[in-house]
């Protein structure tokens, strides 16, 4: 069995004591977000209430999950710790290295052979340290979750942003970046600022060709890419209860499309049947016993604005299906607008792709629904206008659809069925119909549409929507398709009309698998051997950061001065160097090449100080580095925006950059350079930015006494000889400076281990 009843149990053992208090020192009804965040407290309590969207909070995820991708350098960091096993249940999901082109058993044999070393680096990693590995084909990270790990009332991170997906099951599920997985797998605190709270409320029920789907389409087009940014948005109200869990989980998936913190529902009847249906009667008679703690208080969501920093209300019964896009998940039109708005626009109104599936909407109903409509196209004389491409989740779903002739429907009219993988919806996708960068138009049931993120094709218009819409405007092949009004002329030259979706919540006879593809963990690990490849291009072991020394910060050459936005995509660019990521040595050939130097404004082409020539600044620092020459960057506001990346804090550091120095920071990434154990400063004057020229040279001259709350003095010496002082501030703390002192946070981890 994959989950862990005792675990579950164990946190539910917790909840009412821990939601009473929490009751009490806010002096409120409580949301469901709060109950959960309250109940997943480090310390178990707190004696005051927190302020939402100011807080920073120290939290004790029950789990944590990570996707092919992320997790190689999330375990390499990992394995640094010098633990024996994670501290918290982990399982590792190969679904993002493998390429769709010509269906499932070839494109993973294909995988299977490219990527091999870094399946099998993931494969022997997990085995060590007592982590859970889902095998490539077993299924996508978020559909297997929700199937074998979410469960009520529970938080877990993930290290990928559609972990919000398991909100679905009433969790609070956050996706992060690698270093914060570290942390929790070593056993540490996991730090999150106080989440500001969005109330939906849903009324009405579901009918005709609308689907959950169309519930987060609309809710996007209200809030848009960044509305809910800091937010937890919690849906609640009598139509919440009348969606299937799955459907609740596509509308949470997508709430990282409004840039949520995460989205949750309370626990309810649909959630119980998922639940059994999944083998997890166990967790369902759990959950059963404590449900009142398991959802908001009553008088929460009968006065939602008191108690919500925002409320929307959305009817059901009312609400209309939509497409959304293209490039953006938030420009939502109702489907029968979509041909106006595609004339105003140019849009390319032939489509040439339906595809269904992906983390977002691959459930039993999903299928099924869109299904009905692929069978009414076979039953009415209907070829379809445009290629189908289905993504199942997970091999329990593809063997229970398979089963129950669910994909034989779509066989039948030609569907590719690709591999229970990610594929198309994150750029893994051989398309051979279209090559270049020609004008072309797509439908789709996954999440994001942003430009190239199908098919590599900036000129590919994707348009978001549920899986039995994007069959029906597949069957067509017209943008401005509108099932519900239009009719379509078939083989006989009769014009038909597709009659609304039919589906079923869950399968009949219940789900089924052959070979789930998952490998439990050895007992013990200690034996097992990590395979690396020596001459690996693409994994490489860490090694410890040594400590960077006080004497080592006394003739500290400048690497480059950042003008303007410096975002971890300028500091570590993804792309191409995404295959790289498991490779410290190799990706950090891409350090800093995003950014712009402020003397030429040019991107990639510094001075190098020793030389007096210019170059790249990975080369230019690793000249600095054989010398034994420390370095600093410095930057301009927000520096280290965008993601958690933490190979914008790793690169820099194992290059030899030993300080940072901005005028402000994005508070993530500056964590993440005090994590990898260098000096992350931000100006007491932030004029002095002005002041910093191409060819000086820095003294760290009270290094010496870096302690909390104490500014440290930095000379700065001109190429002219004149000096100037500066003053730099730091948010380090005790805890912090050990860090820095030790080489990193890991390296202090080890040696409280040892
Ligand atoms: Fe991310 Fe798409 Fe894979 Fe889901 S299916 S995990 S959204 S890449």
């Amino acid at each position: 069995m994959a989950f862990d009843i005792d675990m579950i149990k164990s946190v539910y053992s917790k909840v009412a004591e821990r939601v009473d208090a929490a009751r009490e020192i806010t002096g409120k009804p409580l949301t469901l977000a709060e109950k959960i965040l309250y109940s997943h407290l480090w310390d178990g309590k707190t004696d005051r209430a927190f302020v939402r969207g100011k807080d920073y909070v120290d939290f004790a995820p029950d789990r944590i999950a990570c996707q092919d991708a992320t997790a190689q350098m999330a375990l390499l960091q990992f394995m640094q710790a010098g633990k024996k096993n994670v501290a918290v249940p982990t399982t590792v999901h190969c679904d993002h290295l493998i390429q769709a082109k010509q269906g499932a058993k070839k494109d993973l044999k294909r995988a299977n052979e490219t990527s091999n070393e870094v399946f099998d680096f993931l494969e022997s990693v997990s085995n060590k340290y007592g982590i859970g590995f889902w095998k490539p084909g077993a299924g996508i990270i978020h559909q297997v979750v929700l199937e074998n790990y979410a469960f009520p009332g529970g938080m877990m991170i993930g290290t990928d942003s559609h972990t919000v997906n398991a909100g679905g099951l009433g969790m609070v599920a956050i996706g992060v970046g690698g270093a914060d997985a570290v942390d929790v797998m070593a056993g540490m605190p996991w730090e999150l600022k106080f989440p500001k709270l969005i109330g939906v409320k849903l009324t009405g029920e579901l009918n005709g060709w609308t689907a959950s789907k169309d519930v987060i389409l609309k809710v996007a087009g209200i809030l848009t890419v960044k509305g809910g940014t800091g937010a937890i948005v919690e849906y609640f109200g009598p139509g919440a209860k009348n969606l299937s869990a799955t459907g609740k989980g596509t509308i949470c998936n997508m709430g990282a499309e409004i840039g949520a913190t995460t989205s949750t529902f309370g626990y309810d009847e649909s959630m119980e049947r998922f639940l059994r249906a999944t083998d997890r009667a166990d967790v369902a008679d759990a959950a059963n016993e404590i449900k009142e703690y398991l959802t908001g208080d009553d008088e929460v969501y009968a006065n939602p604005e008191q108690y919500f920093d925002e409320v929307i209300e959305i009817n059901l019964s009312e609400l209309r299906p939509h497409l959304n896009g293209p490039f953006t998940p938030d420009l939502a039109t109702p489907v029968g607008e979509l041909g106006k708005k595609a004339a105003e626009n140019d849009w390319p109104l032939k489509v040439d792709w339906g595809l269904i599936g992906s983390c977002t909407n691959s459930s039993y109903e999903d299928l099924s629904r869109a299904a009905s409509i692929a069978q009414q196209a076979i039953d009415k004389k209907l070829k379809p206008k445009s290629d189908f491409g289905i993504n199942p989740g997970s091999e329990q779903i593809r063997f229970t659809a398979e089963r129950d002739g669910l994909l034989e429907v779509f066989e039948n009219l030609g569907a590719t069925i690709f591999t229970n993988a990610c594929g198309p919806c994150i750029g893994q996708w051989d398309r051979s119909d279209r090559k270049g960068e020609e004008k072309n138009t797509i439908v789709h049931s996954f999440n994001r549409n942003f430009s190239k993120r199908a098919d590599g094709n900036p000129n590919t218009h994707a348009f978001v929507g549920s899986p039995e819409m994007v069959a029906a405007i597949a069957i067509s092949g017209r943008l401005d398709f509108d099932p519900m009004t239009d009719t379509l002329l078939n083989e006989d030259g009769e014009q038909v009309k597709l009659d609304v979706p039919v589906g079923l919540e869950l399968p009949p006879k219940g789900f089924a698998v052959d070979e789930n593809g998952y490998l439990a963990p050895t007992e013990d690990g200690s034996s097992v051997e990590v395979k690396v490849a020596e001459d690996s291009e693409r994994l490489e072991l860490l090694e410890p950061f040594t400590p960077i020394q006080d004497s080592e910060l006394k003739e500290v050459k400048l690497l480059i001065k950042a003008f303007g936005k410096c975002t971890t995509d300028h500091i570590s660019m993804a792309g191409p160097w995404l295959r790289y990521r498991g490779h410290l040595d190799n990706i950090s050939n891409n350090c800093l090449i995003g950014a712009v130097n402020a003397y030429n404004k040019k991107t990639n082409f510094v001075k190098n100080q020793l030389t007096g020539e210019f170059g790249g600044v990975p080369d230019t620092q690793r000249e600095y580095k054989a010398k034994g020459i420390k370095t600093i960057v410095v930057g301009d506001h927000n520096y280290g925006e965008g993601s958690s990346r933490e190979h914008a804090a790793m690169e820099p550091r194992f290059l030899g950059v030993a300080a940072v120095l901005v005028k402000s920071f994005a508070r993530i990434h500056e964590t993440n350079l005090k994590k990898q154990g260098m000096l992350g400063l931000t100006f007491d004057n932030e004029n002095d930015y002005d002041l910093i020229q191409e060819d000086d040279t820095f003294s760290f001259v009270d290094i010496e006494e870096f302690a909390p709350d104490k500014p440290l003095t930095i000379e700065v010496t001109h190429a002219d000889g004149s000096k100037d002082t500066i003053m730099a501030n730091h948010t380090y703390n005790d805890a912090q400076i050990a860090w820095y002192r030790e080489g990193s946070a890991l390296n202090l981890i080890k040696k409280q281990n040892a």
